[in-house]
């Protein structure tokens, strides 16, 4: 079987009616393909523990909850070593919190029960992460898990500013995402019912107050260092954290509604893994960073059973002459420098998987 892929443009077309029976049989095979994996990865996910399930990664999230007391004290210190270690315990856990906690919540990874894994996405995503879960699921799991690199739809345009140059998108604009969050929050909550809007707003402003707070009476900060203490301790991952949403999915083979391949060729086309990061793997997850592909394959498995199964999900890639792309991160953003107008400023060709679909 051939494994083609061939670019065109928005309006063009490379197959005619003909190859319509091979389709049909390739579509068949690549669901059996589907499957097949599915079923090994099944397989591994009965035979782990709890821990190996949810423990590990609970276990991260609430290191990082338990960290925040010593972080409070430490910012409160005359020291500037003291003081500087507080600002990095409080920027690793705020990303722990709200990149790792945020994500594996809007995928409901940290609970079995339902009622406990939406109580953990409104915790997670409105309190810790000053956005609306309701936004944030549908955005994440509902348009760009479902639609990955499907133009229209889970493209990743949201994180496209075309008007700004690549130096201000790449290394300073993402310093500002603790600030725009919010402002994107308010707009995102048109539509709601009055209780959601109202349980967002109340959400948000319970989170943010009382990081505030508790910067006044425990660190004994003044008004306007403690809010500079929150956007340093905010934005101190906002550049990878940005980096990482683009390089991932931007650049890679996109697909039209109209034709979209089988699920197990989409994802294995249009996501990358980068390589493991001992500072990444900690705060963002594996699923975000060398688990990505499992991630998109599998998205209700936990960042520890991405990595378990991981393995498994590269070796059957390999031997059925799939994909299972994987680059640098120096090299990524070496890339998008020096392609950004093609990458985030041109829109993308459509790739169709010629021999296939
Ligand atoms: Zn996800």
């Amino acid at each position: 079987m051939k494994n083609i892929p061939e670019k065109r443009s928005e309006s063009g077309g490379l197959r005619g009616p003909a190859a319509r029976d091979d389709d049909e049989c390739a579509d068949a095979e690549r669901e059996t393909l589907m499957m097949e994996l599915a079923r090994l990865v099944q397989e591994s996910v009965r035979a782990s523990s709890w821990w190996e399930r949810r423990g590990v990664d609970c276990t991260i999230l609430t290191a990082a909850f338990v960290s925040l007391p010593a972080g409070f004290v430490l910012l409160g210190s005359s020291q500037m070593m003291c003081f500087l270690l507080g600002l990095l315990m409080m920027g690793v856990a705020h990303a722990v919190i709200t990149v790792k906690g945020t994500h594996l919540a809007s995928h409901g990874a940290l609970s079995e029960s339902p009622a406990w894994a939406h109580f953990w996405a409104v915790f997670f995503i409105e309190v810790c992460g000053s956005f609306s879960a309701r936004a944030g699921v549908q955005a994440h799991v509902k348009m760009h898990h479902a639609h990955t690199n499907v133009i229209g739809l889970g493209d990743s345009s949201t994180w496209k500013m075309p008007f700004l140059p690549r130096s201000v998108y790449l290394f300073i604009a993402p310093l500002a995402v603790p600030i725009i969050t919010p402002l994107v929050a308010v707009g995102q909550l048109k539509g709601q019912s009055p209780l959601q809007i109202m349980r967002t707003v109340v959400c948000v402003c319970v989170g943010f107050f009382s990081q505030y707070y508790l910067l006044r009476c425990v660190s004994g900060l003044s008004c306007s260092s403690a809010l500079l203490v929150m956007l340093l301790c905010r934005a101190m991952f906002s550049l990878p954290y940005i980096h990482v949403n683009i390089f991932q999915h931007i650049g890679l083979p996109m697909f039209s509604a109209a034709s979209r391949p089988k699920r197990i060729y989409q994802m294995t086309h249009g996501v990358l893994n980068l390589p493991r990061n001992p500072a990444l793997d900690w705060t963002f997850g594996h699923s975000l960073i060398s688990c990505h592909v499992e991630h998109h394959l599998f998205p209700f498995l936990s960042d520890n059973m991405c990595l378990k199964v991981k393995p498994i999900v590269s070796q059957f890639l390999k031997e059925k002459k799939l994909p299972y792309q994987e680059d640098g991160y120096v090299s990524r953003l070496r890339l998008f420098f020096h392609k950004y107008q093609e990458l985030m400023v041109f829109a993308p060709p459509i790739t169709d998987l010629v021999g296939v679909q």
